[in-house]
């Protein structure tokens, strides 16, 4: 029985000699780059820059990756043996005779449109030449010899010639013909072991794309200050975007809220004492100097100084501006500047 779980070295040699190919395909690809005569003297440089950058992290990448990939590797190689070995053997009868049919072979079956694997049985029944296939959608009957056009049974002989066997179907109802050769000179093409010389080239490739665990501690240690450097960057273009605050004194404030206000149609603009608890607040009040109502005048008020002083450290606080008999009042929020004030 095909057992799927290896020795560990199998898997590890499968993962290093992809490393290594993948490798040697992107190095031959920047190379022939760098020896095109079409491209230019700086190309070529840059080329030869570009590859030397893109080994580096992909020779660390596939280092970062290889325990866990490994690890993957065999647990699923391992749950496949599990399946193989404990799904139960269908009870098969033949369905020209009745009678059970003799277990052949069982094996894996993979449908790359389902995601997990299946186990599929096939049976034969020697006395009525048939066989059934049995899977996870239930079971296909064979019958070898039927004809494919008028489903009788098929005059079917074999000849050898050498290493050639001829097997011929025929149908004498219905004068369906088939022929089919089989040359056992053939063999399955075996992977060749390689020479010393391949290799030799293999391990010294191996050498240069395989990092050894201190190489690869080095790389993961450089890829985490990249990270801590990335993120310091990040941080500093986020300050930037935040947009710029200016930053008032009260005596500054208080002279352009006074031009604003005069602006604004208001006159005998006073001031009260600072609040310094908190926040520094103070109250502003003025005369209207207008013959206008107090809606319209709290309204041009309000929004003169919410304009005069967005992107500073002060705001016009949010009960707004008031009005009783021509007299109009507010108050004013000053925050010291810090980094996390964006108005
Ligand atoms: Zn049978
Ligand atoms: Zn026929």
């Amino acid at each position: 029985m095909i057992k799927y779980l290896k020795d560990r070295s199998y898997y590890e040699d499968l993962y290093d000699k992809g490393t290594v190919e993948w490798g040697l395909w992107h190095e031959e690809y920047f190379f022939n780059r760098a020896k095109d005569k079409k491209v230019n003297k700086l190309s070529k440089e840059m080329a030869k820059g570009l590859c030397r950058i893109y080994l580096y992290f992909y020779t660390g990448d596939r280092y970062v990756k290889r325990e866990d990939c490994i690890n993957k590797w065999m647990e699923r190689d391992r749950k496949e043996d599990d399946l193989l070995e404990n799904t139960l053997l269908p009870e098969a009868l033949c369905f020209m005779c009745g009678e059970p049919m003799e277990f052949a072979h069982k094996h894996l079956k993979t449908d790359f449109k389902e995601d997990e694997p299946h186990v599929e049985f096939i049976f034969h029944c020697k006395e009525c030449e048939v066989s059934s296939v049995f899977n996870n959608k239930g079971r296909d009957d064979r019958i070898p010899w039927q004809c494919p056009d008028c489903k009788r049974r098929l005059d079917i002989k074999h000849k050898r010639k050498n290493d050639v066997i001829t097997t011929k179907e025929h149908c004498n109802f219905c004068g369906y013909h088939h022929e089919d050769k089989l040359d056992l000179s053939i063999k399955p093409e075996v992977e060749k072991s390689p020479t010393m010389a391949e290799l030799k080239k293999f391990r010294e490739d191996k050498l240069r794309f395989c990092l050894s665990p201190q190489e690869g501690m080095k790389y993961m240690e450089s890829v985490a200050n990249l990270e801590r450097l990335n993120k310091i960057i990040g941080e500093i273009k986020e300050k930037d975007r935040k947009p710029k605050v200016k930053v008032l004194s009260i005596k500054e404030v208080q002279k352009q809220l006074k031009e604003v206000l005069k602006a604004s149609g208001c006159e005998n603009v006073t001031f009260s004492d600072p609040d310094t608890v908190g926040d520094v607040v103070f109250k502003f009040k003025a005369i209207d100097s207008r013959e206008r109502g107090a809606y319209d005048a709290r309204k041009i008020v309000k929004k003169a100084v919410i304009t005069k002083f967005t992107g500073t450290n002060w705001a016009l606080m949010s009960d707004g501006v008031t009005y009783r008999l021509g007299i109009l009042e507010g108050r004013l929020k000053g925050k010291e500047y810090s980094e996390d004030i964006i108005y």
